[in-house]
């Protein structure tokens, strides 16, 4: 008895910090691990570095495919960033179609590269239904803080959000570095 209210509890404990349709971390599992994270960083001296990331014109794939095909595309966005992070990076699905990936130990210039990477997987990756195939590219924003440990997660996000925002209005499709 006592372990089934145990399992029953971790269960618990998963779910809610869990996305129900992708699995990955949720927002709030995001900001407990983020904030771990970062003390950590701060200990040690080392580097941080936050990828966020908006799926671009997700409307439109709703309005044309349905929200059925929309929603496996999220999953399928989710699956083939699971396929280039390390373990050690936190990958979270923030809400809608917005990701965000924390790196420990990374630099601005390595969160970039993976970006990049990133950027092309998505753009290889297709979703195949019965009327063709569809392809969903993403804008970046990308912020660091460097070894001396400076920042908040909240500020690191801010950073990211606003070079993400950038990458919105110059076209989408691309990546932007926090200034
Ligand atoms: P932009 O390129 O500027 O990011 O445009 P967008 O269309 O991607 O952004 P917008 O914010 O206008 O629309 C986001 C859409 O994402 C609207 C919403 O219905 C859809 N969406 C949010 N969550 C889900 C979900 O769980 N499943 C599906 N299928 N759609 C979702
Ligand atoms: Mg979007
Ligand atoms: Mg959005």
């Amino acid at each position: 008895m006592e372990e089934e209210l145990q399992h029953a509890r971790l269960k618990a404990e998963q779910l809610a910090d869990t996305d129900a349709l992708t699995g990955l971390n949720n927002r709030r599992a995001f900001f407990n691990l983020g904030k771990q994270l970062l003390h950590q960083a701060e200990r040690n001296l080392t580097p941080v570095a936050l990828i966020m990331f908006d799926l671009d014109y997700f409307k439109q794939i709703n309005d044309r495919y349905g929200h059925a095909l929309g929603d496996e595309t999220l999953v399928s966005i989710a699956r083939v960033t699971e396929g280039q992070i390390r373990s050690s990076d936190v990958l979270a699905r923030l809400g809608g179609e917005e990701f965000a990936i924390l790196m420990p130990q990374a630099t601005l210039e390595q969160a970039l590269t993976l970006a990049e990477r990133l950027s092309q997987a998505f753009f290889k990756n297709k979703i195949v239904h019965s009327k063709g195939q569809i392809t969903c590219t993403a804008s970046f924003g990308v912020s660091a803080l460097e070894v001396v440990a400076t920042k908040t997660l909240d500020s690191l996000i801010a950073e990211a959000d606003k070079a993400l925002y950038v990458a919105k209005n110059n076209g989408r499709n691309q990546i932007r570095a926090a200034n």
